[in-house]
């Protein structure tokens, strides 16, 4: 029974299909082995019975054997030892292979013995290493493409990529090599030793290093030799490092060479597997370090672009500051002498009048039209410049409002008809039926740049001719009105000088009169007032000027400015008390002589405005004219003074000033002022005025 049990376990130890024998504890010599271990190991039986159990072991790890063996505790029948550790055994024909073991000691023909199955792990374990590498080599080019996705500068990338790759390739060093291929140089970007990372730039060593270049470039790695090498600094350095041989993997970047990878060990060849890491991680820091390079160009130049951008912002908004200044300083100076050159006019204009009046007819009095003639172009030309000035010194007072069309259309066409019937020209109005609408604008400036457009159309049309003065609605919506003529019509090449100041386009030579201005400023005018100006043929071959303004629908009740006043009754003569505060002499001899004419008016000069005040409280005139610029109060203090005072309030004041701006007339008008009259002083307007104040006889 005994012997048929024996004789079972014989055929399960030696069936058995994993290595198993058994050998003496104490000498470690094989005492029973099966065939699966005679066929694994590679030894015949009677071979292995005469070797130990250490014979199959690596030298370095018999110690660790001896010791496990110590251990291994005495006759417990059932505790099984599993050395949990994997240990290398060495088969006959020199494979080493990776075996688990499990043991148990056993009495083996009296002898303390141990029974083992050894289970070979070989490439199970080959499998986990080289799971663990490629995870570690996927790791090394992730390292690398966060680099190149965090924009990173290419020393941060090398850096990044170089410690992984060194435990990865399990050699002493490792750098990343950039070329510069002009001076023959190669310089660091970063290198990696066994302790820590120096990052370049600025270590510099001969191209020479790196093997053969053209090698290299046509993507060929190159192992050199260092034992070989010429004796040198970097031979040293790289012995004492303890390279022997390096290997310099190319840095290809869209087929030009960049740099290199290189790193160096320890005698003997480089593994493919290694190479090919190497290969793998070059690629892709070629392509990190090229896209960082190509990012900080860009980045450089984009700084390099906004430097000079804020640089030039910088000289344009200093130029265009001067040039502002110089702008405000012309139109300062024109400003102040055009006011400056209406105050003797003023005297010109009166005095010329009053002369005009006198005069009975004969050469003096053509003279006296001449001087007149003479000087109203000068006051027109002056008051163009003034408010062209004004409009560019960003000074002109505009107040929009509503414009009824129609108001605006018939006063100009009222002014302009003398003229026109001069030249027997006919002049039509067309669309009509919008006149009582409104268009957003200043209605004194609206009415100057259409007096401007009607009188050019009647000055440069033909005798006998037409005008059309039209209205509708433009394809903008905005209302349009057009002055059309049946003159020549302007060439198109002058067309582009049309809104150019003092450019006549050629009407200089032509016995038409003016200043050149008009169209200039018209234009200026009507941008100020939001709106456009332009010019067309007309259809009968002449001009056809248009502009548009916007359209606005709610009439405000518009605060009453001086409007006409009925004309003096002829041969009337005027009667009462008149004071009149003004600090400039010839202004106050002028209307002077021009009230000496009306032996029933009393005329009571004043310089001062305190003056004017106490002299009005004193003789209470019937009116009172006074200047707005005066040395002590302004003539708007007077006028208030005078519409406060319970005995004054109702004396009629009349201001007469050299600016107009129609939110000062309004204002002044709110104020109790019967009428605003601007110098130089139309003397036929000023008697009316006069006439319309005074009470009657
Ligand atoms: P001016 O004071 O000379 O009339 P403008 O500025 O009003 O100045 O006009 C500039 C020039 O444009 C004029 O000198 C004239 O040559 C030309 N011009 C203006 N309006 C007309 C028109 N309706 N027909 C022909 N030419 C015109």
């Amino acid at each position: 029974m005994t012997a048929a049990r024996d004789a079972t376990f014989r055929l399960l130890f030696e069936h058995n299909p994993l290595p198993m024998w058994v050998y003496d504890i104490a000498t470690l010599i094989f005492l029973e082995v099966n065939a699966a271990a005679v066929e694994h190991y590679g030894y015949a039986r009677d071979e292995f019975l005469t070797m130990k159990v250490s014979d199959l072991f690596l030298p370095e790890e018999e110690a660790r054997m001896r010791e496990a063996v110590a251990r291994m505790p005495q006759a417990a029948a059932s505790a099984i030892r599993h050395y949990d550790a994997t240990w290398k055994h060495r088969c006959k024909n020199g494979r080493v292979i990776d075996v688990d073991i499990v043991a148990q000691d056993l009495s083996f023909g009296g002898r303390r013995a141990a029974l083992v199955v050894a289970h070979d792990v070989t490439s199970l374990k080959a499998a986990q290493t080289s799971l663990a590498r490629s995870s570690k080599r996927l790791s090394v080019l992730h390292e690398i493409d966060r680099g190149m996705i965090a924009a990173e500068a290419p020393v941060a990338i090398a850096e990044a990529a170089l410690r992984p790759l060194r435990d990865l390739l399990d050699v002493p060093r490792a750098i990343v090599n950039l070329f510069d291929l002009e001076a023959g140089e190669v310089e660091w970007l970063a290198a990696i030793g066994r302790r820590r990372v120096r990052l370049g730039p600025g270590v510099r060593y001969p191209l020479k290093l790196m093997g053969d270049l053209e090698a290299l470039r046509r993507g060929e790695t190159q192992v050199v030799d260092v034992d070989a090498m010429a004796d040198g600094p970097e031979t040293t350095a790289l012995l004492t490092s303890g390279v022997h041989v390096y290997m310099v993997v190319p840095m290809l970047a869209r087929g030009e060479l960049i740099g290199a990878l290189s790193f160096g060990g320890a005698r003997g060849q480089f593994s493919d597997e290694q190479v090919e890491i190497a290969r793998e991680a070059a690629a892709q820091l070629a392509i990190a370090i090229t896209q960082a390079r190509l990012a900080e160009a860009v980045k450089r130049h984009s700084e390099q672009l906004e430097q000079r951008v804020r640089e030039r912002t910088h000289e344009l908004a200093e130029a265009k500051a001067e040039a502002d200044r110089a702008n405000r300083a012309k139109s300062d100076f024109l400003s102040r002498m055009s006011h400056e050159l209406r105050t003797p006019l003023n005297a010109i204009l009166g005095f010329g009048q009053l002369l005009q009046m006198q005069a009975d007819g004969g050469h003096d009095r053509e003279s006296v039209e001449q001087i007149l003639k003479g000087g109203r172009h000068l006051l027109e030309l002056i008051n163009e410049v003034l408010d062209i000035s004004r409009i560019e010194a960003g000074r002109l007072a505009l107040s929009q409002e509503p414009v009824q069309i129609g108001e605006a259309v018939t006063r100009v066409i009222d002014l302009a008809r003398p003229l026109a019937a001069e030249r027997r020209i006919r002049v039509q109005i067309v669309g009509a039926a919008l006149h009582p609408r409104y268009v957003l604008a200043d209605t004194q400036r609206l009415q100057q740049v259409l007096l401007n457009l009607v009188s050019n159309g009647i000055k440069y049309n033909r005798d006998g001719g037409r005008l059309v003065v039209g209205c509708h609605e433009a394809a903008t919506g905005r209302i349009r009105l057009t002055v059309a003529d049946t003159g020549a019509g302007i060439p198109a090449e002058r067309r582009a000088r049309l809104f150019t100041p003092f450019d006549r386009l050629g009407a200089e030579t032509s016995p038409v009169e003016g200043t050149g201005l008009g169209l200039a400023l018209s234009r200026r005018l009507v941008e100020a007032m939001g709106g456009t100006i332009g010019l067309d043929d007309a259809e009968a071959g002449g001009s056809l000027f248009w502009i548009e303004l916007a359209e606005t629908t709610s009439p405000d009740a518009r605060a009453g400015l001086a409007t006409a006043p009925p004309p003096v009754a002829e041969g009337r003569r005027l009667r009462g008390t008149i004071l009149y505060v003004e600090d400039n002499p010839s202004n106050l001899r002028l209307v002077e002589r021009v009230l000496a004419e009306q032996t029933a008016v009393r005329f009571i000069p004043a310089m001062q405005g305190r003056l004017g005040l106490s002299l009005a409280r004193e003789h209470r005139p019937d009116l009172i004219l006074v200047d707005l610029h005066l040395p002590d109060i302004s003539g708007e203090d007077v006028l208030r003074e005078v519409k406060d005072d319970p005995v004054l309030a109702r004396t009629p004041v009349i201001v007469l000033s050299a600016d107009a701006t129609p939110g000062q007339v309004r204002r002044l008008v709110a104020a109790g002022a019967r009428a605003y009259l601007t110098k130089p002083l139309d003397v036929r307007e000023l008697l009316t005025h006069i006439d319309g104040a005074l009470p009657a006889p």
